[in-house]
């Protein structure tokens, strides 16, 4: 039996219920999309429910970034991203959980709690999208909105075992979307398959004045063309980058590189010299950005406030204490650190070169090649509560995500089959600057042939 839109949409709160262990969700906005049901939906979206990352405005529903100081906000515009998927047909019947402000590599910094893996819910999803994810992944929706700043689509992506996308910087706008660090921050997308992932990215990609970031570059369509494909050439980084990588992640990655082989695409090795310094530079300037972004939440403009404070400063101190959860204040406060009189050039200034370094090594290596293969992670997902303590190692959980968002060009993870204890392995390919058709045409590839 086929459902019709409305009775999917309406199936949306059930289906919410059947996996609230999973806590994916932070509002269900299936009975706003019913609202605007009116005539059947049309456009390259139609007939499709979408999910929405809680850092994404969208007019009337609350907008919460998983944190409590904007406890109450409701929002009162679109994001640009957003409202494409209105009027390409799509319906938005969920916004999803999160960590708090996009930080986090687990969607356990969360103010409504973690959400969990369905492949193990004792498992985290990755983060700081998990949300998304998890909706895409357990059908609840046909595919979603994250936020990408250093790997936050393709990490859950991978731990769910399924595509997620990280657009060229600036390929997609910003506006709309609470900011992290403004100079990495791109909307991504998670689907099912390589066909809806690019569906998804080709409307909501393309120029907004709204975003002056957002680039005038037209936006190439993808048709798959298995010839094209199979003359794509593929990098590797140098064996010493990946080591540490789980063995069953490497087993699958040496797979899809005989695989490759096998069609005849020419497989070459690439030198990235500076790539090792990414989670240092990343962290500099990430925090750097972030404590300046997250001064507007002072407690006079938006959500949550401590009442009854004698002055301004301790109104201020009281709610950002009150309001943010820990992993957020670790980074203004790092953030603040590495920007602060005597410390710039040491840590900020030095960061940047790192990161024209790295973008340098991205130049060189799409001088030679069009596709770069990595794994999206080194490890399986982990156990929930095993890395909240330890902040350190929960951020090399992005090694291999963070280069690509330092430099800005398009990565996507796409599954590859389960390891031994039946948990998804996510591959990730990455272009040139605006080479998201080129990345596809690969999936496609990978996604037909490439045997699980
Ligand atoms: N896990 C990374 C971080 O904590 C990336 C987050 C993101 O991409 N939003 O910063």
């Amino acid at each position: 039996m086929t459902l019709s839109l409305r009775e999917r949409i309406q199936g949306v709160p059930a289906a919410l219920q059947d996996q609230a262990e999973l806590n994916a969700v932070i509002t269900d906005t299936s009975a706003q999309a019913l609202g605007g049901l009116d005539a059947a939906p049309e456009g390259p979206l139609a007939g499709l429910l979408l999910g929405i990352k809680d850092n994404l405005n969208f007019a009337g529903t609350a907008t919460s970034c998983a944190s409590r100081t904007l406890e109450g906000y409701i929002s009162t515009y679109t994001a640009t991203a957003v409202r494409r998927l209105l009027d390409a047909g799509g319906q938005i019947v969920v916004k999803t959980n999160m960590d708090e402000f996009a930080m986090g590599s687990s969607t356990e910094y969360s103010c409504f709690g973690p959400t969990r893996n369905p492949h193990d819910p004792e498992l985290v999803p990755g983060g700081s999208s998990g949300g998304s994810a998890v909706a895409v992944a357990t059908e609840l929706v046909d595919a979603a909105l994250g936020s990408d700043t250093g790997g936050s689509v393709r990490q859950p992506a991978a731990f769910c075992g399924i595509f997620g996308l990280k657009p060229t910087y600036g390929r997609v706008s910003r506006f709309g979307l609470v900011a992290f660090a403004s100079s990495f921050d791109q909307i991504g997308v998670f689907a099912r398959n390589t066909a809806m992932a690019s569906t998804v990215y080709q409307t909501i990609a393309g120029h907004d004045a709204a975003d002056s970031t957002s680039s005038t570059e037209p936006v190439k369509p993808f048709d798959y063309d298995e010839h094209l494909a199979r003359s794509l050439k593929v990098g590797l980084f140098p064996d010493a980058e990946l080591a540490g990588t789980d063995p069953q992640i490497m087993d699958r990655y040496n797979a899809l590189i005989k695989f490759l082989k096998g069609k005849g695409l020419p497989v070459a090795q690439i030198e990235m010299p500076h790539t090792r310094h990414g989670i240092a530079a990343y962290y500099v300037l990430t925090t750097a950005e972030a404590s300046s972004n997250l001064a507007r939440f002072d407690g006079i403009r938006y959500g949550r406030r401590l009442q009854e404070k004698p002055d301004l400063e301790s109104l201020y101190r009281g709610t950002r204490s009150d309001g943010f959860g820990p992993e957020v204040q670790r980074r203004i406060m790092l953030g603040t650190y590495v920007l602060s009189a005597g410390y710039m050039d040491k840590y900020y200034i030095q960061a940047q070169r790192v990161r024209r370094s790295i973008q340098e090594d991205y130049k060189a290596a799409f001088s030679e090649v069009d596709i770069l293969l990595t794994p999206t992670t080194p490890t399986f997902p982990f156990l929930i509560g095993s890395q909240t303590d330890d902040p350190m190692s929960m951020y090399l959980s992005d090694i291999f995500t963070v280069p690509m968002s330092l430099a800005g060009v398009p990565s996507m993870s796409i599954p590859v089959g389960n390891g031994n204890n039946n948990l998804p392995i996510g591959l990730q390919l990455t272009a040139n600057y605006f080479g998201e058709d080129a990345i596809f045409q690969l999936s496609q590839l990978i996604e037909n042939q490439f045997s699980a």
